[in-house]
């Protein structure tokens, strides 16, 4: 059989719609959410779920010793590593039915599609269920994927413990999901990853596709300014040392910084003010920054401002403190040829796209390590996510999982 350029193929969004309300009653809230926490009875019920759905469409799903899932099919080629796809099924305390999940059951769908059409692919296929993303059980988020790409030691990973104090690895054991296979020996040829943006510029643009290029570089800080306790009544303001006259300065030097150059942000989000009382000037105050750009050189450029502002700050004010800096996590900058494969199908597909950079975390972001990686965007409701508000339409979860197909199809090209 000649090897198809072209394809005709299209998923079917409604079956994928009720796929997904299917699967939103292992964890299922009154409001409407999901709370499928990872390694619980729920988390196992949708992975036994999933892991059927998967063999009755012919594939074999293998478990790796983080639990982490991949169903493979078939492809004309045994000697090319998969085409990779997926995204995970676990969520927030508190979560809604499409963050991770609509990744997974769009790579469902696809290969449901492509079973009912009879279509062989050159490479083989793996659609991927990666365990822990959301980090709200267990710490750190994308636990498994880290491990997947040697960000993140396995040892560490599975002695990671709950507020129970139950461990990762026993968990593992107990909902029956510790596979034979060491986790990252498996070899991708590429990975692609639906997600739903989590933010409001695709809704806010009116467009359909998010073709994302990159995940931004984030750097955390903390700062604890620290001047003199004074009573508000008979302490005149020359000779205040206010803590939080200091924080308001650095809160609006973070914004400044956020705004001078383009594709940065910065936030101070979280406050604590000592002694926290109506009639004292405060003598401490502890905040968090937040900086981000897809620009690495622009996250060191944002940090050398906040320090030299703090520096004024404090000089000026006659506080001590200084910005610590606690998490640099450098910019992802996904494959080009992955993401052209996006941008084609986005293109193809014909409802409005655009290249865009994540905000968020995902486990695309640690596979880009180890294989050529790209994601692709639909846009939610108001940009709310983790939130059991969370909402895409029926369309946009089809439009996601077309693109997802299609950007598949075409990069298997270059097997044959
Ligand atoms: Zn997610």
């Amino acid at each position: 059989m000649a090897a198809p350029t072209t394809h005709n193929l299209a998923v079917d969004g409604r079956r994928l719609w009720e796929t997904i309300h299917e699967t939103a009653t292992f964890g299922g809230t009154p409001k409407g959410g999901v709370r499928r926490l990872t390694l619980t009875d729920e988390d196992r019920q949708v992975r036994d779920w999933f892991r059927s759905a998967c063999e009755a469409l012919g594939c074999t799903v293998t478990i790796d010793d983080m639990g982490n899932m991949f169903a493979r099919r078939s492809g004309r080629r045994d000697d090319v590593a998969p085409i990779a796809f997926g995204s995970h099924l676990d969520t927030q305390p508190t979560g809604g039915k499409f963050d991770g999940v609509l990744g997974v059951l769009a790579g469902l769908e696809v290969l449901r599609t492509l079973h009912d059409a009879g279509y062989e692919t050159s490479a083989p296929l793996e659609l991927v269920n990666w365990t822990n993303e959301e980090g709200s059980r267990f710490a750190p988020a994308m636990l498994a994927s880290g491990v997947f790409a040697g960000a993140i030691a396995k040892e560490t990973a599975l002695a990671q413990t709950d507020r129970e104090g139950a461990t990762f690895g026993a968990e593992l054991d107990r909902i029956g999901y510790r596979g034979e296979e060491p986790c990252g020996v498996r070899a991708f040829s590429s990975f692609f990853e639906l997600h739903i943006e989590q933010g409001p510029i695709l809704e806010d643009e009116d467009k359909m596709i998010g073709v994302v290029e990159a995940v931004q570089g984030i750097r955390w800080y903390e700062l604890t300014l620290v001047g003199q306790d004074a009573h508000s009544g008979a302490t005149p303001m020359r000779l205040r040392r206010d803590a939080l006259v200091g924080a308001a300065r650095v809160v609006a030097a973070v914004d400044r910084i956020g705004r001078a150059r383009p594709d940065c942000v910065g936030t101070v989000g979280l406050m604590e003010v000592k002694p926290n009382s109506r009639n004292v000037s405060p003598g401490e105050v502890f905040l968090t920054v937040d900086f981000r750009s897809p620009d690495d050189a622009k996250v060191a450029a944002m940090e050398s401002d906040l320090i030299a502002a703090v520096a004024e700050i404090t000089s000026d004010l006659g506080l001590e403190g200084a910005p610590v800096r606690i998490w640099d996590q450098p910019a992802t900058i996904f494959d080009a040829e992955c993401v052209a494969a996006v941008e084609a199908a986005a293109k193809a597909f014909g409802q409005g796209s655009r290249r865009m950079v994540s905000g968020a975390g995902h486990d695309a972001a640690y596979v880009a390590r180890v294989a050529p990686t790209a994601m692709i965007f639909v846009p939610c409701k108001g940009g709310i996510s983790h939130n059991e508000a969370e909402s895409s339409t029926l369309e946009q979860c089809a439009a996601g999982a077309q693109v997802l197909l299609d950007a598949v199809l075409r990069y298997d090209r270059k097997f044959g």
